[in-house]
């Protein structure tokens, strides 16, 4: 871990923003109000003295009803104050979480599009959210019971002269060593065991999380013990920190602690005792049982604050990891948007010596790529899986930055140019490109949301999905994924098309997919392809090499090398591993072909 630079309080009030003032104005009513709190004591004190001192004539006490009306008044007022202590707080603790989570989001719109392929954007947003509430205790409750706790020990030392200092000692006394347990839990080396234990217990959720999510690949697979695994480790990992923390740690202190809390007279009682004969001698009896009275009585909200600082530091504990997951989420990586833009020329792309590693990868998933699709040119990526193709296509559209080397579009690197106007000028196809749950309508708008619904018809249509249109209830406007209405693999790409088609971009970045060839898709998919790509700059990933053969040029990427280059004749002469991939292909169509022929 990283050494801490400020602490989690000040992080939070920084969030806090204008809102900081109103905080500490909370903070001070806060203590207000258990000064108030503790007059009604005071009052009691007070009655008992004067009844000790008319004693046995009770009559004689006038102004007991009047120290009454004082203590009730003290009590509403620590009330209300403490009541608007608490709107203060809250309001502040609301603002703030609700800055944390703006910021957040912003910060979370200016990362690359590929971060948030790798994380999903949902449980991105959920951590921000989480953590964003769980600030809000910690701001609207902890912080106010911690300053009116310590203002109780303030106001303890006071009393403590002001009535008895022995017996007011010996009440401080029970509570300072409450105090001291507990801090010896959280302070020292057992705040690394500490923070141990609840990284322990973040693994755990994190791996039932995971293991929930991985039930249908188990189901499906039949695996047993291998998938718990993970989750089982975590487990046991947890068990063994959260007896080592429990155990070894906490079990005497948290011990004395609540000894000492729930039991706040327990030197108050022997002190008294120690101190009775002088208190006899000096003639002052009345006033000794007085004190006692009032000790008696006040070592119970000695208890009920230390309960509270108790309450007020798990809150600062689950504000902390809350703040660490934020300071996560914003150290999220974000694309550098340059200051002075510059135009791209023309519609051309290339790649100049252009190495990608993803981030905590050993080896680059790109290493030194060069080529160039001249404007109007259909470039082919093809080779083995994992050769580097999709991370190639990513870079255009700047889902990630180049390690190194540059990826120009019109002679610009993609980097200096306007990021919107990068987007505008170039349209993608991704095998992930998911529909979202809406209508067709919006899902081909969402390219080009000026469109008219003439224009989205004719994208459709062009992308060949009227077969579509026609068996779906409501048409174009069907919201995909209710009852009944399952686009299949082949349909869902053919929309994915119509929504590029409309964009009308002069820059095309395709992903074909392959997972979903049934032939008669795969005819209506590459004639949707023809529409989209001509007269266009295309970059072009192909599954089935039959679709590249007109190619412009074929690049090869094996390892993220470019192995070779070239078009398909010159490819197909060279007999490497081109050559060698395509007539793999051959036979693996013509083995399809018989496999029919039997049926
Ligand atoms: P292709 O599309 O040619 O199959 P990819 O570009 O998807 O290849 O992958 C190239 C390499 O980069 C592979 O080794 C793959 O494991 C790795 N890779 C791909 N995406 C990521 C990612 N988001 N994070 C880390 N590594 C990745
Ligand atoms: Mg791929």
């Amino acid at each position: 871990m990283k050494e801490k630079k400020k602490s989690d309080i000040a992080v939070l009030l920084d969030y806090a923003g204008s809102y900081k003032g109103l905080t500490f104005l909370g903070l001070v009513l806060s203590g207000v109000a258990m000064l108030l709190g503790m007059l009604p004591y005071i009052c009691i004190w007070l009655v008992a003295r004067e009844l000790i001192a008319v004693a046995p004539d009770w009559t004689k006490a006038a102004d007991v009803g009047k120290y009454g009306v004082m203590a009730f008044a003290f009590s509403l007022a620590g009330i209300l104050v403490y009541f608007a202590a608490l709107m203060c707080t809250h309001l502040a603790a609301f603002r703030t979480a609700s800055n944390i989570r703006k910021q957040g989001m912003a910060h979370l719109m200016k990362t690359p599009l590929g971060f948030f392929d790798s994380n999903a954007s949902g449980l991105l947003r959920n951590r921000l959210d989480g953590a964003a509430a769980e600030t809000e205790t910690l701001l609207a409750h902890n912080l106010a019971d911690i300053v009116g706790s310590a203002t109780m020990f303030l106001a303890m030392i006071v009393l403590m002269f002001v009535f008895d200092w022995r017996m007011g000692a010996a009440c401080l006394f029970a509570a300072v060593i409450s105090v001291a347990a507990m801090f010896t839990m959280m302070g020292g080396k057992n705040a690394k065991l500490m923070q141990e234990y609840q990284a322990a217990q973040d693994e755990m959720s994190k791996a039932g999380t995971e293991y929930v999510r991985g039930i249908p690949v188990v189901k499906v697979f039949q695996q047993t013990v291998y998938s718990f695994k993970a989750f089982k480790e975590a487990i046991e990992d947890y068990s063994k920190k959260a007896e080592l923390y429990t155990d070894g740690v906490c079990r005497v202190p948290q011990s004395v602690n609540l000894t000492f809390t729930e039991g706040a007279f327990i030197f108050l009682v022997p002190v008294t005792v120690l101190i009775a004969p002088g208190a006899l001698e000096s003639g002052n009896f009345a006033g000794f049982v007085t004190n006692f009275a009032f000790y008696a009585v006040f070592s119970a909200i000695v208890s009920t604050a230390l309960a509270r600082i108790m309450f007020a530091a798990s809150g600062m504990m689950l504000a902390s990891t809350a703040l660490g997951r934020i300071a996560q989420v914003m150290a999220a990586p974000t694309l550098s948007v340059t200051d002075h833009p510059k135009k791209p020329s023309d519609y051309s792309i290339e790649f100049k010596d252009v190495s990608f590693t993803y981030e905590g990868a050993d080896v680059p998933a790109l290493d030194h790529v060069s080529f160039r699709a001249g404007q109007g040119q259909t470039v082919a990526l093809v080779g083995p899986s994992g050769g580097g193709k999709t991370t190639a296509a990513s870079l255009i559209p700047r889902f990630w930055d180049v390690t190194s080397g540059a990826v120009c579009v019109g002679g610009v690197d993609v980097r200096e140019a306007d990021p919107h106007v990068l987007m505008d000028q170039i349209a993608f196809v991704f095998q992930n490109n998911r529909l979202f749950k809406a209508s067709i309508y919006e899902n081909v708008r969402a390219s080009r949301p000026a469109a008219s619904r003439d224009e989205v018809r004719k994208a459709l249509s062009a992308a060949q999905c009227d077969d579509i249109l026609q068996k779906l209830p409501d048409g174009m406007d069907t919201v995909i994924g209710t009852e009944g209405t399952y686009l299949s693999g082949g349909e869902q790409q053919r929309v994915a098309l119509a929504r590029a088609i409309l964009k009308d971009a002069p820059i095309v970045v395709l992903d074909e997919a392959t997972a979903f060839a049934d032939p008669e898709n795969e005819a209506l998919i590459q004639k949707a392809f023809r529409v989209l790509t001509k007269g266009r700059t295309v970059i072009m990933i192909a599954h089935r090499l039959s679709t590249v053969t007109g190619a412009d040029k074929i690049i090869v990427l094996d390892n993220g090398r470019l192995a070779e280059e070239g078009t398909h004749e010159e490819l197909k002469q060279k007999k490497g591993m081109y050559a060698r991939m395509w007539a793999d292909y051959n036979q693996a169509v013509k083995w399809r072909i018989s496999a029919s022929e039997v049926m």
